[in-house]
């Protein structure tokens, strides 16, 4: 046999535990990736203008922890930014997050002072506050102030990029961008941001460069898979070998078993890109459009990964959609109660391989940010080498 592990998918969760298994266990790995180049949704080139585009939007690292920091620089040079993000509400531009100054910018000074005067008093000791708590306070001033942000925001963009009316939309999803009690700037709330200075792809890269490591792409994985339910093993039929050795999926838990339970569903984006013969488009990275007619955000990539490309630039617009398997990317999972039903439903089927393990955003059907998709992928690498070393799962 050629190879001592099979993968499938070089995203983030791919290509850590292909090089963490080459690299602590020195075994040789196959992974396959279905489009045509590594990387997963980080991918990243660069365009006729000569700026690195994202092709599947718009990604910068965010984490909370140190450890993740010192990970990504192994295998790259990396460097802190901070990326600014406006809100268009009323054909007027504001700076995000929302806060004080927004208060200031909205309403004017003397409506402002008031304001912010209750809002002190109303959640002393909180810095930040959800929408809804906002709306459950007992003072007509603030309620009003919180009904204007869900109507003018929150509402218009969650249910364009959800493409479910707000009666049906779970609480959390809205809850997830607070309102600052403060004059914070911070748009990212967490410790760390930071760009790989040569892009992403060059990053996965190196993460791949290993002679232990063969990566095939434009090869669909799942023609090559079976699974013998007599032994409990998944099998994988590569160049007229089958192998039964770990077989690592971080592709779409329902497509490994043909969607046998009926298809997970997920929201997708379409992303237009469009390049100009001028410097700026927008002053900061992100301009999201809560009111438009069918786009939610403009990204302009220059900004988003600080590349001094002079008199051009490249935007991208997200126009939110519906996913369809083999159409588009599946993007966000869905989370809610049936989803997760059915998510377990595939989640039992696949425990019943031993030699199986599939995670990622996709196999784990989770909305995982890099830094936790990269926690994900050594804590599942660490299983692997338990059951290379010990090759039975109780
Ligand atoms: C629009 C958008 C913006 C985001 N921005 C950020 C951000 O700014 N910061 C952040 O931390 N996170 C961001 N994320 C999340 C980030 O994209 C994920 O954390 C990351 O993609 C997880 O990596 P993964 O390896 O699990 O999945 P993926 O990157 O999706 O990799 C899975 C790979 O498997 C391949 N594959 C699937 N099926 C098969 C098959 N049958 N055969 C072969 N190959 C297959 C796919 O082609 C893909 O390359 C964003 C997500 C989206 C959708």
């Amino acid at each position: 046999m050629k190879y001592d592990v099979i993968i499938v998918g070089t995203g983030f969760s791919g290509s850590i535990i292909a090089r963490k298994l080459a690299d602590n266990l020195n075994l040789r790995v196959l992974i396959l990736e279905k489009r045509n180049h590594i990387a997963g949704n980080m991918y990243d080139k660069v365009d006729e203008k000569g700026i690195r585009v994202q092709q599947y939007g718009p990604h910068t690292l965010i984490t909370d922890h140190a450890w993740i920091v010192d990970f990504i620089k192994q295998y790259a040079v990396w460097e802190p930014w901070d990326v600014t993000a406006k809100v268009e509400i009323d054909n007027k531009l504001y700076t995000l997050p929302f806060n004080y100054q927004f208060i200031r910018e909205y309403y004017g000074e003397k409506k402002a002072k008031n304001l912010i005067e209750k809002l002190e008093n109303a959640y002393e000791g909180k810095e930040r506050v959800t929408v809804f708590e906002i709306l459950d306070n007992p003072d007509e001033e603030i309620v009003e102030f919180g009904e204007m942000l869900c109507q003018k925001d929150y509402f218009p963009y969650s249910s364009k990029q959800w493409g479910i009316p707000m009666e049906a939309m779970d609480r959390s999803v809205i809850s997830r961008v607070k309102f600052a009690l403060s004059e914070d700037k911070r748009y990212i709330q967490q410790r760390y941001q930071y760009i790989p200075v040569n892009g992403f792809t060059d990053f996965f890269n190196n993460i791949l460069n290993s002679e232990k490591i063969t990566v095939k792409t434009e090869e669909d994985a799942l023609p090559h898979i079976r699974f013998d339910d007599k032994t409990g093993k998944a099998l994988f039929e590569w160049e007229g070998e089958i192998y039964n050795c770990p077989i690592i999926f971080t592709g779409p838990i329902d497509e490994l078993f043909n969607t046998c339970y009926g298809a997970l569903p997920y929201r997708s984006l379409d992303i237009k890109f469009k390049s100009f013969d001028f410097d700026s488009y927008q002053d900061v990275p992100f301009v999201s459009y809560p009111q438009a007619e069918g786009y939610t955000r403009i990204v302009e990539y220059k900004k988003l990964t600080n590349q001094n490309v002079k008199d051009k630039t490249t935007i991208s617009i997200e126009y939110p959609q519906q996913y369809v398997q083999h159409v588009n990317q599946p993007y966000y999972p869905i989370i809610n109660e049936e989803n997760l039903a059915l998510y377990e439903k595939y989640k039992r089927q696949a425990d019943k391989y031993d030699n199986l393990f599939v995670c990622g955003r996709l196999g784990d059907y989770k909305y995982y940010n890099m830094d936790a998709a990269i926690e994900r992928a050594l804590s599942v690498e660490k299983e692997i080498e338990e059951f290379v070393e010990q090759p039975k799962r109780v």
